[in-house]
């Protein structure tokens, strides 16, 4: 479609974002293919608007005034796929939903993306933050993403290598942050695979049902079921799936770090409880946001006004019911004053704020 027949004014952006919370877009259109998007692109830069690109809205906090210039929502559809030998490789366009294409491609015993099951929002999004979980992340498997690069406006094919990823991030959330416009995504899985079982807690899960060499699919149903009980899968009748996901990033320090946070840790706690830590790599330690917060005073279930802590992970910020974003950035602020109080850390939002004062 084309933009001018898209575009909308004052449309609730609430509703499109799974914490359910913030103001309108001052100006809003779906973007379905990229002459729309280049004319949506011209048309803010004419008028001088500021310009936010939307995808499912699962890892954004909107403001309670809304964003004051133009929402470009990314409806860019359609999967490709070639298989050559025990290789397969899709091509998605940035509106294509997520966990569909991953249900799909287990579906097919396509090894590579079981470990990333029940994750909400859409393809274009999954370079920003090289979304991972349970072990895997979507740089592994990422070829290269095709883009609109806002300086000059035109479309560019980046490797894996340009998007610069790191543990929950890439050059689209740091040092190119609002420069490019993902329009597609191509990423490399393995036909008949081997599943990743490299995280604990799924082992576990999956030796307790005692499956015998686990296929994609089954990896894929354990990590769901995982999710589900920390309300990690968006289900309407689940108000703890209310939330943008983990709302904090689990610090990486260096061993000199986590020493000094080990000292005063033992001040705080006043036991010799250990701070449980996990390898990371260049010679890292990764640190669990949930037990920092839980061990900084705010429980699950905490309550501030009509948001909270969800009951059942710490880590989640929820929308209790008629919650605001101010509400929401009130106890994100609480949070990382308690935990930098205790423990010396600062911990890192994980969701993008829209529109709020810088
Ligand atoms: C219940 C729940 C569980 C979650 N679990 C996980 C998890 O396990 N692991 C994980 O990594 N994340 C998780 N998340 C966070 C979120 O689902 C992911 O970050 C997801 O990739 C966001 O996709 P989206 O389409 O909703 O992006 P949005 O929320 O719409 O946007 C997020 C950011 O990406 C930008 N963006 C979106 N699309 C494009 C595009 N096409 N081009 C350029 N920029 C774009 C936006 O401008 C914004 O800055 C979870 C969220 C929820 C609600």
């Amino acid at each position: 479609m084309r933009f001018e027949q898209s575009l909308r004014e004052k449309v609730p952006l609430a509703p499109m974002t799974t914490l359910g919370i913030g103001g309108p877009a001052r100006y809003f259109a779906d973007i379905t293919d990229t002459e729309a998007l280049l004319a949506g692109v011209d048309w803010a830069g004419a008028r001088g608007v500021p310009m936010f690109v939307l995808g499912g809205g699962s890892n954004i906090v909107v403001a309670d005034s809304g964003f004051p210039g133009l929402v470009l929502r990314l409806c860019i559809r359609g999967i490709e796929t070639k298989i050559e030998g025990d290789s397969a490789e899709l091509i998605a366009g940035a509106g294509e939903e997520w966990d569909a294409l991953v249900a799909r491609s287990v579906a097919n015993n396509w090894s590579g993306w079981e470990c990333l099951s029940g994750i909400p929002g859409r393809v274009g999004a999954t370079p920003i933050q090289n979304v991972g979980a349970y072990g895997q992340d979507t740089s592994e498997t990422l070829v290269s993403v095709e883009a609109l690069d806002l300086n000059d406006k035109k479309l560019v094919c980046l490797s894996a290598a340009d998007c610069e990823f790191g543990y929950r991030t890439s050059r689209f959330k740091t040092r190119d942050r609002d420069r490019f416009v993902i329009t597609r995504v191509s990423y490399r899985l393995k036909v008949g695979g081997a599943p990743v079982i490299r995280y604990p807690e799924l082992q576990r899960h999956l030796g307790e049902l005692k499956t015998i060499a686990p296929t994609p699919a089954d990896v894929r149903e354990a990590v769901l079921a995982i999710r589900r009980r920390k309300a990690m899968v968006i289900d309407p009748s689940e108000p703890d799936s209310r939330s943008v996901g983990s709302f904090f990033v689990n610090p990486t320090l260096t061993h000199e770090q986590f020493n000094l946070v080990k000292s005063q840790a033992a001040r705080f706690i006043g036991s010799a409880e250990e701070v449980p830590s996990y390898p990371a790599a260049e010679n890292m330690v990764k640190l669990s946001a949930a037990w920092l917060i839980q061990r900084a005073g705010i429980s699950r279930g905490y309550v501030h006004g009509n948001v909270g802590t969800s009951t059942k992970h710490a880590l989640a910020i929820v929308n209790r019911g008629g919650g605001s974003a101010k509400e929401v950035a009130e106890l994100k602020d609480l949070i990382q004053a308690r935990v930098f109080n205790a423990f010396g850390i600062l911990l890192a939002p994980e969701p993008v704020f829209v529109g709020f004062e810088p």
